[in-house]
């Protein structure tokens, strides 16, 4: 009974409905901020109910849980750091104007790996985020918090995805997570980590969610110019409003469709991650998809190539918090001592290492070892990529190698190797999608498929078909 506004997708809900499961909502998020500490602020009940009575459009009645690197105006944004914990923002990201405009609510600012940098969730200023199908394991990162309120008892929330920061997460809590692709969704009013890499995405319980919120999220904005304009735009959101209307033939969706998959890359995985994977496939498979394996082990220098730019890039960015115009300051006599204090009180441990880091792969002497070769490494797979997709639909990978780790079991450098699958599709700009596909051992994992640029309606039809066959949508942690 309690969970009973559950059952079905959000865009199947009556006007009555949006009205009475409003508090249902709010209190689930209340126990995810409790709980697993998936929020870092969470507004009032009287600012939501305030808002919730003058708000109209196809929205209405959505609770929805912003990662907190997504500028909100006037709620704090503080991207998990201790840099800018006191920083509410003059201006809303042009994302969540639009689904104001649409007429949903900002329930709160979920909580993250600091500036997004992390794979577990741990490097937030805030604490830890805890997973809800084991409080003791991570919930994945850094979208930790997005992914949490969606996977305990909510319906869908925004994430960035830099190098599988929505799709970790979403394997990692059971629930969907898309990475679009570059240029499709405005960056204007997101805190840049690295700019060249990352996108804002959806997470959502049900597909049909997925492909509604995903087609707000992809109206144009002149603010980006990294934006890709041209007519697969129009085209894209046609398909998506069907999906999400669900005028798609389910039965027919996959027929005829080639999927490759790297088998030798997805020997990486733990055995019983394998396992679950060639499941997927299978069941692909008798739905009426030729799945073949392929040869990508240039796939194998993805890892490196993204980590050296993300830094270079990440150290550029941050520059900007000096404490002399905005967010933390330690006052100081010389200026120097003041941008210098601030900087070292005010990162985390993992942020500093990356600016550190990031500095040096792009210094003068350097650059061409580091940097600049990446970016040719960077190229190199991209025209690979562009090759194997050109024969096939999608490339399937499981989501992360490993099941969510114990909480404090990984820390720094260590950990980047559980996103050798996930940083593919970030650097070469082709949209992703996690797939829930079971459990193994009371924990849930994900399948990834990466599609060709702009058939994110193909990625969230594969969800559609999976959806209540490989998992269930209804399944919540801790049961009633
Ligand atoms: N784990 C990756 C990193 O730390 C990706 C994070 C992200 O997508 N924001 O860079």
């Amino acid at each position: 009974m309690m969970r009973m506004y559950l059952d079905k997708p959000f865009v199947e809900w009556t006007t009555e409905e949006r009205e009475k499961y409003l508090m249902e909502q709010y209190k689930a998020m209340l126990e995810a901020e409790k709980r697993l500490n998936a929020f870092i602020t969470l507004r009032s009940v009287e600012e939501i109910e305030k808002e919730f009575h003058v708000a109209s459009g196809p929205l209405k009645g959505l609770l929805l849980p912003v990662k907190d690197n997504i500028s909100t105006k006037g709620i704090l944004t503080t991207c998990a750091s201790k840099m800018l914990s006191n920083y509410k923002p003059p201006y809303n990201a042009h994302v969540v104007d639009v689904l104001l405009r649409v007429g949903a609510v900002v329930v709160g600012k979920t909580n993250m790996d600091e500036f997004a940098m992390g794979n577990t969730g741990e490097t937030s200023f805030y604490g830890p985020t805890r997973n809800p199908w084991d409080i003791d394991r991570v919930p994945g990162g850094s979208s930790s918090g997005s992914a949490v309120a969606v996977a305990w008892r909510g319906l869908m929330a925004l994430g960035s995805d830099t190098g599988g920061s929505i799709r970790q997460p979403a394997g990692y809590t059971g629930i969907l997570g898309l990475k679009p692709t570059y240029g499709m969704v405005s960056r204007y009013g997101l805190v840049s980590y690295a700019e060249s890499l990352e996108q804002i995405g959806p997470l959502a319980r049900y597909s049909r969610d997925l492909a509604m919120l995903y087609y707000y999220l992809t109206e144009p904005d002149e603010r980006d110019i990294t934006m890709a304009n041209g007519v697969e735009r129009k085209m894209m959101r046609e398909k998506l409003m069907r999906i999400a209307m669900d005028e798609v033939d389910r039965q027919r969706a996959m027929e005829d469709t080639i999927i490759a998959y790297p088998s030798r890359l997805v020997d990486e995985a733990d055995e019983s991650i394998q396992n679950k994977f060639y499941d997927a496939l299978e069941f692909l498979r008798e739905l009426g998809c030729y799945i073949e394996d392929v040869d990508a082990d240039f796939l194998r220098a993805s890892l490196a190539a993204y980590y050296i730019i993300a830094m270079v890039e990440a150290s550029s960015n941050l520059a900007r918090y000096d404490g002399s115009n905005y967010g933390y300051r330690i006052d100081a006599y010389t200026y120097w001592d003041m941008v210098g204090r601030s900087r070292i009180d005010g990162f985390g441990e993992e942020v500093k290492r990356r600016i550190i880091m990031g500095g040096f792969a792009s210094s003068k002497g350097y650059e061409g070892r580091y940097y600049i070769r990446s970016l040719k490494v960077r190229r190199w797979i991209k025209n690979n990529l562009l090759n194997i997709l050109s024969r096939y639909r999608f490339l399937a990978l499981p989501t992360s190698p490993v099941m969510p780790p114990k909480l404090g079991e990984v820390a720094g450098p260590e950990g980047y190797v559980q996103d050798i699958y996930t940083v593919i599709p970030n650097l070469t700009g082709h949209p992703a999608i996690s797939i829930p596909i079971g459990f193994v051992e009371g924990l849930p994992l994900g399948i990834q498929f990466i599609g060709r640029y702009y058939d994110e309606p193909g990625l969230i039809l594969l969800a559609r078909v999976l959806e209540g066959k490989l998992y269930d949508p209804n399944n919540v942690p801790g049961g009633d």
